[in-house]
């Protein structure tokens, strides 16, 4: 009994006292003690998608996040680092009922996008999905009317513009047939 206590306290000891006595100072030590630790890119260092690739994990450790995430999930990432949210996360504003005039604005980087209408105020009736594009920005939501347009925040000499997407067209509808001014 006596020798299984002491097995026991030495083994808490072990365990508890580096995590005890490590200080900063002693973390610094660590950090310097790695020498080719390669420079994690900061949101500004990143230009091409060939920067959004992590260090990796040093052998023998298990990777974080930061070290081992690529891409748009690293873009994210080093975003929320700095306080920038990176996919605009934020619900779209239903304090108000968009109009033709004022419409409630959509950010968009890409071609098209997405937005899921609920009504004013929100959750007023069930989710209604409406797509816009760059060519027809503006969409009404068939159950409130709330009027939503997209906004494009994204590079504007992408090379994708203005084209038809490969080619695409899309069908027409009754509306490519309605008098301009009526639209
Ligand atoms: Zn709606």
């Amino acid at each position: 009994m006596f020798l299984q206590r002491t097995a026991v306290a030495v083994a808490r000891r072990a365990a508890v006292a580096p995590a005890l006595r490590r200080g900063i100072a002693t973390t610094v030590v660590r950090r310097n003690a790695v020498p080719d630790q390669p420079k994690i890119k900061t949101l500004k260092d990143i230009k091409t998608e060939e920067d959004l690739v992590g260090p990796g994990a040093r052998p023998g450790t298990v990777p974080t996040d930061i070290e081992q995430a690529t891409g748009l999930e690293r873009l994210e990432i080093l975003g929320k680092m700095e306080g920038v949210d990176v996919f605009d996360m934020r619900p779209l504003d239903a304090s108000r009922l968009g109009t033709l005039d004022n419409p409630v604005l959509v950010r968009s980087a890409g071609e098209e996008q997405y937005a899921g209408c609920t009504g004013v105020p929100a959750d007023s009736h069930n989710v209604i999905w409406l797509r816009m594009d760059r060519q027809r920005p503006v969409e009404r939501c068939p159950e409130c009317g709330s009027v939503y347009k997209m906004e494009y925040v994204g590079p504007q000499d992408d090379g994708h513009g203005h084209d038809h997407h490969h080619g695409w067209e899309e069908p027409k509808t009754f509306a490519d047939y309605v008098k301009p001014e009526y639209w």
